[in-house]
């Protein structure tokens, strides 16, 4: 293990480490700085989120320009807004004694005007979002011409974005025999393809495993208003039949109150708070362990440390007190080297603190919607179809197929099918049928661009390959994207379930969808793609149009027993909708076999 002193950096920059506290290079750093100190050559860097990348570059790029020219030297693109201005700040204190050093930042939502005279003043390093950094080019507010160092941080994440057009443009602008250096935690394809175009036999370093995702958690959040903050709740766990969650309440109080309720919705949910004894903790946690219960609702406090490795999903109900609890809360997932996600439900008064959490967090968030009832019904009937697909057949039954059969005499395969998984569906549909939407809009233009993906003109389809066959979203949307040879945002609202996933295309690409598919093969297996009955932009007509109807009580998993003993506080919430009536043929739940103890 060498120090930053041996690695052969000036005293300035020595100096200003001291004064970071930072007593050793950091892998990446160790590796790339000597490599960018003594040649003028290209980089490939792949590490993941927090192993010091900004360092690794900074640190040369601060040694190897002059400081006493204005002339712009650097230029580093990251792929947000938030980056940009941390990776900014972090070089300002890097480079606190390189005198004259001027860094400048540039990134939209914010004025042009004041960035561009920062830039006339003399930035020698740049550090900017490719799309601001377009703009000013194309607006000859900033001459990128002389550029020795260009950084591309965060490469995948800014391919991901739909930056690659920007950046091959602004590569255009920029000197050919400049050195180019690319960091990322991943090498996807596109990302190995911008290596081959724009660099010349780059020199490669890999930190940690190659492909390994920055981390093993997405985080997601949605938006809703406070009052529907339950039902959105709901319809994430209906949405996800396979769901084994925490799910983090503010309080000892509404986390009582949620598992309750959850409970009485016949859902196998339970409480973990301090105003329970030792023992009530440890049967609620140990039914958690066994599966017996697939919603453990928890407070931070009583929730610190627990290590059962196979939790899907963390559900926030609520955002912490403090943000940098979050960072607890969704690393109760992701666990053994498995992947898993952090939802968030925000009301509009608490979106700011997303942001905030991003830049702790240094990952983003995906802005996703709530599901609406019709999708939450076809996740459901998948479900079902796929866990009978995969069935092991009981031969206990075998002894009573004779009556079965009598019975089924007249009823044809196709007809059998429909009214077998009827008998579940009708149950969510009924229930679903006039759910209302309850995602809020939020009118930041920062958010409401390329990732929303909210097209009215669109057709979403369902395909029957999913986590199972190794896709997530990303190699899913990259996989369609090449079979079919699509650009950049032809593919969106990819949604990938355990063996199945959803998909949005504009409409006029319908046809050669749904023809490509017709008869396509992927590892010896045919893969089926289908218009699926939730068109995407579906749920936004309906807030246009104002639909105003609530949930309805209950749910794919209600117990009679429980429904008819009522819920007070929803009965409250509720307006006169009327109550779904089940019969006693359909008080089997399919879905959940399980039972909560309580
Ligand atoms: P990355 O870009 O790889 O996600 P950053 O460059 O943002 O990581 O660094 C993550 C954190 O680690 C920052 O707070 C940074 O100041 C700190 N850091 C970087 N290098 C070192 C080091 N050698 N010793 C201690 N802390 C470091
Ligand atoms: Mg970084």
């Amino acid at each position: 293990m060498s120090t930053f002193q041996e690695l052969g950096l000036n005293n300035d920059l020595l100096q200003a480490i001291t004064d970071l506290g930072f007593i050793k290079p950091s892998e990446v750093q160790e590796k790339a700085i000597p490599i960018l100190l003594d040649s003028e050559g290209d980089l490939v860097a792949l590490a993941q989120t927090g192993t010091g990348k900004t360092a690794a570059f900074g640190f040369p790029m601060l040694e190897k320009i002059d400081a006493n020219s204005r002339t712009t030297q650097g230029l580093i693109l990251s792929p947000t807004r938030e980056l940009c201005l941390q990776i900014a700040n972090e070089m300002k204190q890097y480079g606190k004694y390189c005198k004259g050093l001027n860094v400048v930042a540039i990134y939209g939502g914010s004025s042009i005007t004041e960035q561009s005279r920062e830039v006339k003043r003399g930035a020698q390093i740049i550090v900017a979002t490719p799309g601001r950094m377009k703009d000013m080019i194309s607006r000859r507010l900033v001459d990128i011409t002389k550029i020795q160092y260009s950084v591309l941080d965060e490469a995948d994440e800014m391919l991901n974005m739909g930056f690659k057009e920007d950046i091959t443009d602004i590569l255009s602008h920029t000197p050919e025999d400049k050195s180019t250096w690319l960091f990322s935690a991943t090498m996807p394809r596109e990302v190995a393809a911008i290596a081959k175009n724009f660099m010349h036999n780059p020199q490669e370093i890999t930190v940690g495993n190659k492909n390994e995702s920055t981390t093993n958690v997405s985080h997601e959040y949605y938006l809703v208003n406070a009052r529907d903050r339950y039902q959105a709740l709901k319809r994430l766990a209906d949405a996800n039949p396979d769901i084994f969650s925490v799910v983090f309440c503010r309080t000892k109080r509404d986390t009582q109150k949620v598992a309750e309720n959850l409970i009485e919705d016949g859902y196998n949910a339970g409480a973990l708070h301090g105003d329970l004894s030792q023992n009530q903790r440890d049967l609620v946690m140990n039914a958690f362990r066994k599966k017996q219960i697939q919603m453990l609702v928890a407070t931070d406090v009583a929730a610190r440390g627990i290590d059962v490795d196979d939790v899907t999903h963390v559900i926030n109900y609520q955002l912490p007190d403090e943000i940098e609890t979050y960072t607890h809360r969704s690393g109760r997932t992701g666990r053994a080297g498995k992947t898993g996600v952090s939802m968030v439900i925000v009301s509009k008064s608490e979106v700011r603190k997303i942001k905030s959490i991003e830049r702790i967090i240094k990952r983003q968030f995906e802005k996703k919607e709530i599901p609406d009832g019709m999708e939450i019904c076809e996740v459901q009937l998948m479900s079902l179809a796929n866990k009978v697909h995969n069935t092991e057949i009981n031969h206990e039954i075998d002894k009573y197929l004779a009556n079965i059969n009598e019975l089924f005499e007249d009823t044809n395969k196709e007809e059998l099918i429909k009214k077998f998984f009827s008998v579940e569906f009708t149950r969510f549909y009924n229930y679903y049928k006039k759910a209302k939407n309850l995602n809020v809009s939020y009118d930041d233009s920062r958010d409401s661009g390329r990732h929303s993906g909210g097209r009215s003109d669109s057709t979403r389809y369902f395909i029957n390959v999913g986590g199972k066959d190794g896709f997530d979203w990303m190699k899913l949307k990259d996989f369609l994207k090449e079979q079919l040879q699509l650009g950049r945002d032809d593919v969106f609202k990819v949604e990938v379930k355990d063996s199945f996933s959803f998909f949005n295309t504009e409409n006029e690409l319908k046809e050669k969808v749904l023809a490509f598919f017709t008869d396509f093969k992927h590892e010896g297996r045919f893969v089926n793609v289908e218009v699926s009955e939730n068109r995407g932009g579906g749920r936004r007509n309906d807030r246009k149009r104002g639909r105003r109807r609530d949930d309805r009580k209950g749910g794919g998993r209600r117990d009679d027993r429980k429904y008819n003993s009522g819920n007070r506080s929803e009965r409250r919430r509720s307006e006169s909708a009327s109550k779904p009536r089940r019969s006693n043929s359909e008080s089997s739940n399919a879905f959940k076999p399980r039972r909560s103890r309580r």
